[in-house]
Protein backbone atom coordinates (compact mmCIF):
# COMPACT_ATOMS: atom_id res chain seq x y z
CA UNK A 1 0.00 0.00 0.00
CA UNK A 2 1.35 3.37 -1.05
CA UNK A 3 0.47 6.78 0.05
CA UNK A 4 1.88 10.00 -1.30
CA UNK A 5 2.29 12.32 1.51
CA UNK A 6 0.15 15.13 -0.83
CA UNK A 7 -3.28 15.76 -0.51
CA UNK A 8 -4.04 18.74 -3.29
CA UNK A 9 -7.79 18.76 -2.89
CA UNK A 10 -7.09 19.10 0.77
CA UNK A 11 -4.85 22.12 0.13
CA UNK A 12 -7.58 23.78 -2.42
CA UNK A 13 -10.53 23.82 0.08
CA UNK A 14 -8.33 24.67 3.32
CA UNK A 15 -7.10 27.91 1.07
CA UNK A 16 -10.69 28.65 0.02
CA UNK A 17 -11.70 27.96 3.77
CA UNK A 18 -8.69 30.47 5.19
CA UNK A 19 -10.13 32.84 2.89
CA UNK A 20 -13.78 32.82 4.51
CA UNK A 21 -13.04 31.49 7.79
CA UNK A 22 -10.59 32.63 10.68
CA UNK A 23 -7.43 29.55 10.12
CA UNK A 24 -9.59 28.03 7.87
CA UNK A 25 -11.50 25.90 10.28
CA UNK A 26 -14.68 25.94 13.24
CA UNK A 27 -12.65 24.84 15.78
CA UNK A 28 -9.01 25.31 16.10
CA UNK A 29 -7.22 21.81 17.02
CA UNK A 30 -8.74 20.79 13.33
CA UNK A 31 -6.08 23.28 11.48
CA UNK A 32 -2.93 20.98 12.31
CA UNK A 33 -0.93 23.94 13.49
CA UNK A 34 0.45 22.19 16.26
CA UNK A 35 1.91 19.14 13.90
CA UNK A 36 2.14 21.10 10.78
CA UNK A 37 0.44 20.36 7.50
CA UNK A 38 -2.45 20.23 5.72
CA UNK A 39 -5.47 19.49 7.45
CA UNK A 40 -7.56 16.74 5.56
CA UNK A 41 -10.38 17.46 4.61
CA UNK A 42 -13.14 14.44 5.15
CA UNK A 43 -15.91 14.04 2.30
CA UNK A 44 -17.05 10.54 4.17
CA UNK A 45 -17.15 7.99 7.25
CA UNK A 46 -17.84 4.33 6.98
CA UNK A 47 -17.18 2.01 10.30
CA UNK A 48 -13.53 2.49 11.36
CA UNK A 49 -12.34 4.69 8.37
CA UNK A 50 -12.16 8.13 6.81
CA UNK A 51 -11.79 9.05 3.43
CA UNK A 52 -10.72 12.77 2.47
CA UNK A 53 -11.81 14.50 -0.41
CA UNK A 54 -8.10 12.99 -2.11
CA UNK A 55 -9.65 9.84 -2.44
CA UNK A 56 -7.38 8.20 0.50
CA UNK A 57 -8.92 6.14 2.99
CA UNK A 58 -7.70 6.37 7.12
CA UNK A 59 -8.27 4.07 9.97
CA UNK A 60 -9.99 6.74 12.43
CA UNK A 61 -8.38 6.79 16.21
CA UNK A 62 -10.13 10.14 16.89
CA UNK A 63 -14.22 9.42 16.02
CA UNK A 64 -15.05 12.61 15.64
CA UNK A 65 -12.65 13.60 19.29
CA UNK A 66 -15.43 10.80 20.67
CA UNK A 67 -18.62 10.48 19.45
CA UNK A 68 -18.60 7.52 17.17
CA UNK A 69 -17.76 5.20 19.44
CA UNK A 70 -19.87 2.85 16.85
CA UNK A 71 -18.13 3.92 14.31
CA UNK A 72 -19.20 5.88 11.33
CA UNK A 73 -22.63 5.54 9.66
CA UNK A 74 -23.64 2.88 12.15
CA UNK A 75 -27.24 1.50 10.20
CA UNK A 76 -28.88 1.79 13.51
CA UNK A 77 -28.21 5.55 14.06
CA UNK A 78 -28.84 6.39 10.14
CA UNK A 79 -31.81 4.70 10.19
CA UNK A 80 -33.38 6.88 13.28
CA UNK A 81 -31.99 9.58 12.17
CA UNK A 82 -33.91 9.08 8.51
CA UNK A 83 -37.39 8.14 9.72
CA UNK A 84 -36.99 11.23 12.52
CA UNK A 85 -36.16 13.54 9.61
CA UNK A 86 -38.57 12.52 7.18
CA UNK A 87 -41.17 14.21 10.13
CA UNK A 88 -39.75 17.53 9.89
CA UNK A 89 -36.53 18.91 12.02
CA UNK A 90 -37.20 21.49 14.64
CA UNK A 91 -40.53 22.11 16.40
CA UNK A 92 -39.72 24.43 19.33
CA UNK A 93 -42.04 22.98 21.47
CA UNK A 94 -41.82 19.28 23.57
CA UNK A 95 -41.39 16.17 21.85
CA UNK A 96 -40.90 12.44 22.97
CA UNK A 97 -37.58 11.91 21.71
CA UNK A 98 -36.33 14.60 24.44
CA UNK A 99 -38.09 12.47 27.34
CA UNK A 100 -37.12 8.99 25.78
CA UNK A 101 -33.25 10.20 25.98
CA UNK A 102 -33.15 11.88 29.51
CA UNK A 103 -34.99 8.75 30.67
CA UNK A 104 -32.13 6.38 29.40
CA UNK A 105 -29.64 9.21 31.04
CA UNK A 106 -30.83 8.75 34.14
CA UNK A 107 -32.06 5.16 34.11
CA UNK A 108 -27.71 4.36 33.40
CA UNK A 109 -26.16 7.64 36.09
CA UNK A 110 -27.41 6.94 39.30
CA UNK A 111 -26.44 10.67 41.05
CA UNK A 112 -28.79 11.91 38.01
CA UNK A 113 -32.22 12.42 38.85
CA UNK A 114 -33.11 15.19 36.64
CA UNK A 115 -31.40 16.34 33.49
CA UNK A 116 -31.47 19.25 31.18
CA UNK A 117 -30.58 19.00 27.73
CA UNK A 118 -28.68 21.49 26.06
CA UNK A 119 -26.50 21.68 22.16
CA UNK A 120 -22.63 21.34 23.24
CA UNK A 121 -20.52 20.46 25.65
CA UNK A 122 -19.90 23.89 26.68
CA UNK A 123 -23.61 25.14 26.88
CA UNK A 124 -23.44 22.30 29.32
CA UNK A 125 -20.67 23.39 31.88
CA UNK A 126 -21.18 26.82 31.50
CA UNK A 127 -24.73 25.87 32.67
CA UNK A 128 -23.99 24.01 35.20
CA UNK A 129 -22.18 26.70 36.45
CA UNK A 130 -24.50 29.35 36.86
CA UNK A 131 -26.89 26.73 38.54
CA UNK A 132 -24.24 26.11 41.14
CA UNK A 133 -24.24 29.50 41.55
CA UNK A 134 -27.67 30.14 42.15
CA UNK A 135 -27.96 26.97 43.98
CA UNK A 136 -25.12 28.44 46.75
CA UNK A 137 -25.66 31.91 46.58
CA UNK A 138 -21.64 31.95 46.03
CA UNK A 139 -19.65 33.24 43.19
CA UNK A 140 -16.04 31.61 43.16
CA UNK A 141 -15.62 28.27 41.14
CA UNK A 142 -12.20 25.78 41.81
CA UNK A 143 -11.04 24.00 38.57
CA UNK A 144 -7.96 22.46 37.44
CA UNK A 145 -5.00 23.41 35.03
CA UNK A 146 -5.22 21.17 31.67
CA UNK A 147 -9.14 20.32 32.78
CA UNK A 148 -11.22 21.70 29.70
CA UNK A 149 -14.95 22.23 30.04
CA UNK A 150 -15.69 23.81 26.23
CA UNK A 151 -15.38 27.48 25.68
CA UNK A 152 -16.96 29.05 28.82
CA UNK A 153 -15.32 32.52 29.58
CA UNK A 154 -14.83 31.56 33.04
CA UNK A 155 -13.09 28.49 32.25
CA UNK A 156 -10.51 29.61 30.10
CA UNK A 157 -7.88 29.74 32.43
CA UNK A 158 -5.11 26.94 32.11
CA UNK A 159 -7.27 24.82 29.97
CA UNK A 160 -5.32 22.04 28.16
CA UNK A 161 -5.35 20.83 24.64
CA UNK A 162 -6.93 23.72 22.40
CA UNK A 163 -4.83 26.40 24.59
CA UNK A 164 -2.11 24.45 25.02
CA UNK A 165 -1.66 22.93 21.71
CA UNK A 166 -1.55 27.00 20.27
CA UNK A 167 0.47 28.09 23.33
CA UNK A 168 -1.38 30.72 24.69
CA UNK A 169 -1.73 31.50 28.36
CA UNK A 170 -4.39 32.63 28.41
CA UNK A 171 -6.65 34.20 25.83
CA UNK A 172 -7.89 37.87 25.30
CA UNK A 173 -10.99 38.59 25.14
CA UNK A 174 -11.61 37.33 28.66
CA UNK A 175 -11.94 39.85 31.20
CA UNK A 176 -10.85 39.84 34.50
CA UNK A 177 -13.86 39.90 36.24
CA UNK A 178 -14.84 37.33 33.98
CA UNK A 179 -11.88 34.88 35.27
CA UNK A 180 -11.56 36.60 38.53
CA UNK A 181 -13.59 34.31 40.37
CA UNK A 182 -11.41 31.07 39.20
CA UNK A 183 -9.36 29.66 41.11
CA UNK A 184 -6.80 27.38 39.08
CA UNK A 185 -5.42 24.52 40.89
CA UNK A 186 -3.30 21.57 40.18
CA UNK A 187 -4.57 18.19 39.37
CA UNK A 188 -4.37 15.45 41.76
CA UNK A 189 -3.44 17.27 44.45
CA UNK A 190 -6.14 17.43 47.29
CA UNK A 191 -4.14 19.23 49.87
CA UNK A 192 -4.25 22.42 47.24
CA UNK A 193 -8.19 21.81 47.48
CA UNK A 194 -8.02 21.48 51.21
CA UNK A 195 -6.06 24.69 51.18
CA UNK A 196 -8.35 27.07 49.15
CA UNK A 197 -11.49 25.97 50.52
CA UNK A 198 -9.59 27.30 53.83
CA UNK A 199 -8.54 30.13 51.98
CA UNK A 200 -12.20 31.33 50.74
CA UNK A 201 -14.36 30.12 53.64
CA UNK A 202 -17.81 29.98 52.40
CA UNK A 203 -17.68 31.52 48.96
CA UNK A 204 -16.82 28.17 47.00
CA UNK A 205 -19.91 27.57 45.14
CA UNK A 206 -18.55 24.56 43.01
CA UNK A 207 -15.41 22.38 42.11
CA UNK A 208 -15.73 21.38 38.62
CA UNK A 209 -13.27 18.31 37.27
CA UNK A 210 -13.01 16.29 34.27
CA UNK A 211 -14.13 12.68 35.76
CA UNK A 212 -10.83 11.53 34.14
CA UNK A 213 -9.14 14.12 32.06
CA UNK A 214 -8.42 13.21 28.52
CA UNK A 215 -8.15 17.35 28.03
CA UNK A 216 -4.04 17.22 28.77
CA UNK A 217 -3.82 13.76 27.23
CA UNK A 218 -5.26 11.00 29.38
CA UNK A 219 -4.67 11.83 33.14
CA UNK A 220 -6.85 9.33 35.28
CA UNK A 221 -7.64 11.02 38.85
CA UNK A 222 -5.18 9.78 41.41
CA UNK A 223 -6.75 6.56 43.48
CA UNK A 224 -8.51 8.60 46.17
CA UNK A 225 -8.92 12.17 44.37
CA UNK A 226 -12.16 11.89 43.15
CA UNK A 227 -13.54 10.87 46.56
CA UNK A 228 -11.54 13.74 48.06
CA UNK A 229 -13.09 16.41 45.93
CA UNK A 230 -16.41 15.25 46.72
CA UNK A 231 -15.28 15.20 50.93
CA UNK A 232 -14.43 18.93 50.84
CA UNK A 233 -17.25 19.87 48.95
CA UNK A 234 -20.04 18.19 50.76
CA UNK A 235 -17.62 19.81 53.97
CA UNK A 236 -17.43 22.96 52.80
CA UNK A 237 -21.56 23.61 51.30
CA UNK A 238 -20.02 23.61 47.83
CA UNK A 239 -21.18 21.65 44.71
CA UNK A 240 -19.06 18.88 43.26
CA UNK A 241 -19.44 19.10 38.97
CA UNK A 242 -18.18 16.31 37.18
CA UNK A 243 -17.69 16.44 33.75
CA UNK A 244 -18.20 13.72 31.55
CA UNK A 245 -18.51 14.96 28.47
CA UNK A 246 -15.67 13.03 27.06
CA UNK A 247 -16.25 9.92 29.59
CA UNK A 248 -19.59 9.88 29.58
CA UNK A 249 -21.58 6.63 27.98
CA UNK A 250 -17.51 6.19 26.73
CA UNK A 251 -15.61 4.68 29.78
CA UNK A 252 -18.42 2.24 30.63
CA UNK A 253 -22.36 2.11 30.24
CA UNK A 254 -22.47 4.73 33.31
CA UNK A 255 -19.46 6.76 31.74
CA UNK A 256 -16.44 7.99 34.88
CA UNK A 257 -19.29 7.41 37.24
CA UNK A 258 -19.56 3.18 36.48
CA UNK A 259 -15.47 3.23 37.16
CA UNK A 260 -14.91 4.75 40.48
CA UNK A 261 -18.63 5.42 41.89
CA UNK A 262 -18.41 8.65 43.23
CA UNK A 263 -21.30 9.89 43.49
CA UNK A 264 -21.35 13.97 42.25
CA UNK A 265 -23.81 16.68 42.74
CA UNK A 266 -23.82 17.74 39.20
CA UNK A 267 -22.37 16.22 36.04
CA UNK A 268 -22.39 17.21 32.37
CA UNK A 269 -22.43 14.87 29.67
CA UNK A 270 -21.61 15.33 25.44
CA UNK A 271 -20.01 14.11 22.74
CA UNK A 272 -20.92 10.23 22.72
CA UNK A 273 -24.67 10.83 24.27
CA UNK A 274 -25.17 13.07 20.90
CA UNK A 275 -24.33 10.09 18.36
CA UNK A 276 -22.76 12.54 15.95
CA UNK A 277 -25.23 15.70 16.24
CA UNK A 278 -25.49 18.65 18.91
CA UNK A 279 -26.98 16.91 21.86
CA UNK A 280 -25.63 17.30 25.68
CA UNK A 281 -26.81 17.65 28.97
CA UNK A 282 -26.22 18.81 32.95
CA UNK A 283 -28.41 17.24 35.81
CA UNK A 284 -27.65 15.97 39.10
CA UNK A 285 -29.66 15.96 41.84
CA UNK A 286 -33.23 16.46 41.84
CA UNK A 287 -33.19 19.54 44.75
CA UNK A 288 -30.32 21.39 42.66
CA UNK A 289 -32.00 20.82 39.26
CA UNK A 290 -35.16 22.57 40.37
CA UNK A 291 -33.86 25.63 40.85
CA UNK A 292 -33.71 25.85 37.35
CA UNK A 293 -35.93 27.52 35.08
CA UNK A 294 -39.42 27.26 34.72
CA UNK A 295 -39.17 25.47 37.75
CA UNK A 296 -36.89 28.06 39.89
CA UNK A 297 -35.39 30.92 39.53
CA UNK A 298 -31.76 30.11 37.81
CA UNK A 299 -32.42 30.85 33.73
CA UNK A 300 -31.27 28.49 31.18
CA UNK A 301 -32.74 27.76 27.98
CA UNK A 302 -31.92 26.70 23.72
CA UNK A 303 -33.75 27.17 20.35
CA UNK A 304 -32.70 23.80 19.31
CA UNK A 305 -32.66 22.25 22.77
CA UNK A 306 -33.68 18.62 22.62
CA UNK A 307 -33.53 18.50 18.71
CA UNK A 308 -35.20 16.11 17.74
CA UNK A 309 -32.90 14.86 14.97
CA UNK A 310 -30.02 15.39 17.73
CA UNK A 311 -32.03 13.30 20.05
CA UNK A 312 -32.84 10.63 17.94
CA UNK A 313 -29.17 9.76 17.01
CA UNK A 314 -28.03 9.56 20.75
CA UNK A 315 -30.82 7.45 22.01
CA UNK A 316 -30.27 5.02 19.06
CA UNK A 317 -26.84 4.78 20.06
CA UNK A 318 -27.17 4.80 23.42
CA UNK A 319 -28.95 1.88 23.14
CA UNK A 320 -26.73 -0.06 21.51
CA UNK A 321 -24.19 0.72 24.03
CA UNK A 322 -24.64 -2.53 26.31
CA UNK A 323 -22.10 -4.38 28.51
CA UNK A 324 -21.23 -6.28 25.15
CA UNK A 325 -20.50 -2.81 22.81
CA UNK A 326 -17.90 -1.90 26.01
CA UNK A 327 -15.92 -4.82 26.41
CA UNK A 328 -15.32 -4.68 22.28
CA UNK A 329 -14.26 -1.03 22.67
CA UNK A 330 -12.12 -2.00 25.47
CA UNK A 331 -10.24 -5.19 23.29
CA UNK A 332 -9.97 -2.61 20.59
CA UNK A 333 -8.37 -0.38 22.87
CA UNK A 334 -5.95 -2.93 24.68
CA UNK A 335 -4.75 -4.12 21.09
CA UNK A 336 -3.85 -1.05 19.66
CA UNK A 337 -2.39 -0.28 23.01
CA UNK A 338 0.02 -3.42 23.23
CA UNK A 339 1.26 -2.70 19.09
CA UNK A 340 1.63 1.21 20.48
CA UNK A 341 4.03 0.38 23.58
CA UNK A 342 5.79 -2.84 21.07
CA UNK A 343 6.61 -0.57 18.29
CA UNK A 344 8.23 1.93 20.63
CA UNK A 345 9.41 0.06 23.16
CA UNK A 346 11.61 -1.81 19.86
CA UNK A 347 12.95 1.79 18.74
CA UNK A 348 13.76 2.83 22.24
CA UNK A 349 11.76 5.61 22.15
CA UNK A 350 11.26 7.05 25.78
CA UNK A 351 7.08 7.24 25.89
CA UNK A 352 4.42 6.82 28.43
CA UNK A 353 1.44 4.96 27.60
CA UNK A 354 -1.80 6.06 29.84
CA UNK A 355 -5.21 4.63 30.07
CA UNK A 356 -8.54 5.75 31.70
CA UNK A 357 -11.08 2.61 30.53
CA UNK A 358 -10.90 2.58 26.71
CA UNK A 359 -9.42 6.30 26.51
CA UNK A 360 -5.63 6.55 26.15
CA UNK A 361 -2.88 8.44 24.97
CA UNK A 362 1.11 8.44 24.72
CA UNK A 363 3.14 10.83 26.53
CA UNK A 364 6.88 11.46 24.55
CA UNK A 365 8.35 11.53 28.46
CA UNK A 366 9.81 9.59 31.13
CA UNK A 367 7.68 9.16 34.52
CA UNK A 368 4.37 8.95 35.60
CA UNK A 369 1.92 11.92 33.86
CA UNK A 370 -0.14 13.02 37.16
CA UNK A 371 -1.00 16.92 36.39
CA UNK A 372 -0.97 19.20 33.46
CA UNK A 373 2.79 20.32 34.44
CA UNK A 374 4.10 16.87 33.70
CA UNK A 375 2.25 16.66 30.68
CA UNK A 376 4.20 19.90 29.39
CA UNK A 377 7.37 17.89 29.89
CA UNK A 378 6.88 15.58 27.09
CA UNK A 379 9.16 15.77 23.80
CA UNK A 380 6.28 17.18 21.43
CA UNK A 381 8.38 16.76 18.24
CA UNK A 382 8.46 13.49 18.47
CA UNK A 383 4.71 13.15 18.30
CA UNK A 384 4.70 15.50 15.24
CA UNK A 385 6.86 13.37 13.53
CA UNK A 386 5.18 10.33 14.48
CA UNK A 387 1.77 11.78 13.87
CA UNK A 388 2.47 12.50 10.05
CA UNK A 389 4.29 8.78 9.87
CA UNK A 390 0.95 7.25 10.67
CA UNK A 391 -0.77 9.68 8.71
CA UNK A 392 1.04 9.08 5.21
CA UNK A 393 -0.02 5.20 5.72
CA UNK A 394 -3.49 5.77 6.52
CA UNK A 395 -3.74 6.28 10.37
CA UNK A 396 -5.74 9.31 11.23
CA UNK A 397 -4.84 10.48 14.87
CA UNK A 398 -5.47 12.97 16.94
CA UNK A 399 -3.34 16.26 16.01
CA UNK A 400 -1.82 17.30 19.17
CA UNK A 401 -0.07 15.55 21.93
CA UNK A 402 -2.55 16.53 24.07
CA UNK A 403 -5.39 14.48 23.40
CA UNK A 404 -6.95 11.09 24.25
CA UNK A 405 -7.14 8.81 21.23
CA UNK A 406 -10.71 7.42 20.84
CA UNK A 407 -11.56 3.61 19.34
CA UNK A 408 -15.15 1.95 18.30
CA UNK A 409 -16.95 -1.38 18.50
CA UNK A 410 -16.35 -0.93 14.39
CA UNK A 411 -12.16 -1.05 14.49
CA UNK A 412 -12.14 -4.57 13.26
CA UNK A 413 -9.29 -6.96 12.46
CA UNK A 414 -8.42 -5.77 9.15
CA UNK A 415 -8.23 -1.70 10.72
CA UNK A 416 -6.06 -3.05 13.30
CA UNK A 417 -3.61 -5.16 11.45
CA UNK A 418 -3.43 -1.45 9.41
CA UNK A 419 -2.47 0.09 12.06
CA UNK A 420 0.08 -2.46 13.26
CA UNK A 421 1.91 -2.15 9.42
CA UNK A 422 1.72 1.47 10.04
CA UNK A 423 3.47 1.67 13.62
CA UNK A 424 7.10 0.16 13.19
CA UNK A 425 7.85 3.31 10.74
CA UNK A 426 6.25 6.24 12.90
CA UNK A 427 8.00 4.48 15.83
CA UNK A 428 11.13 5.03 13.89
CA UNK A 429 10.11 8.36 12.98
CA UNK A 430 9.71 9.49 16.86
CA UNK A 431 12.89 7.95 17.47
CA UNK A 432 15.04 10.13 15.15
CA UNK A 433 12.65 13.16 15.16
CA UNK A 434 14.97 16.26 16.08
CA UNK A 435 13.79 19.34 18.30
CA UNK A 436 13.11 22.01 15.42
CA UNK A 437 13.75 25.48 16.80
CA UNK A 438 10.99 28.13 16.14
C1 LIG B 1 -15.36 18.36 24.51
C2 LIG B 1 -15.46 18.75 25.93
C3 LIG B 1 -16.23 19.87 26.35
C4 LIG B 1 -16.85 20.82 25.38
O1 LIG B 1 -17.82 20.24 24.58
P1 LIG B 1 -18.23 20.99 23.20
O2 LIG B 1 -19.38 20.18 22.71
O3 LIG B 1 -17.01 20.95 22.33
O4 LIG B 1 -18.62 22.37 23.56
C5 LIG B 1 -16.38 20.07 27.72
N1 LIG B 1 -15.80 19.28 28.63
C6 LIG B 1 -15.05 18.22 28.26
C7 LIG B 1 -14.45 17.35 29.30
C8 LIG B 1 -14.83 17.94 26.91
O5 LIG B 1 -14.04 16.92 26.56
Amino acid sequence: MSYSYEAPVSQTLFDRASLVTPGGVNSPVRAFRAVGGTPRFMVSGTGPYLTDADGREYVDLVCSWGPMILGHSHPAVIEAVQAVVARGTSFGTPGEGEVALAEEIVARIEPVEQVRLVSSGTEATMSAIRLARGFTGRAKVVKFAGCYHGHVDALLAAAGSGVATFGLPDTPGVTGAQAGDTIVLPYNDIEAVQAAFRAHPGEIACVITEASPGNMGVVPPLPGFNEGLRAACAQNGALYISDEVMTGFRTSKSGWYGVDGVAPDLMTFGKVMGGGFPAAAFGGRRDVMAHLAPAGPVYQAGTLSGNPVATAAGLAQLRLLDDAAYAKVDAVSREIRSLLTDALGKEGVAHRLQTASNMFSVFFTEGEVRNYEDAKKQETFRFNAFFHAMLARGVYLPPSAFESWFVSTAHDERAIERIAAALPAAARAAAEAKEVSA
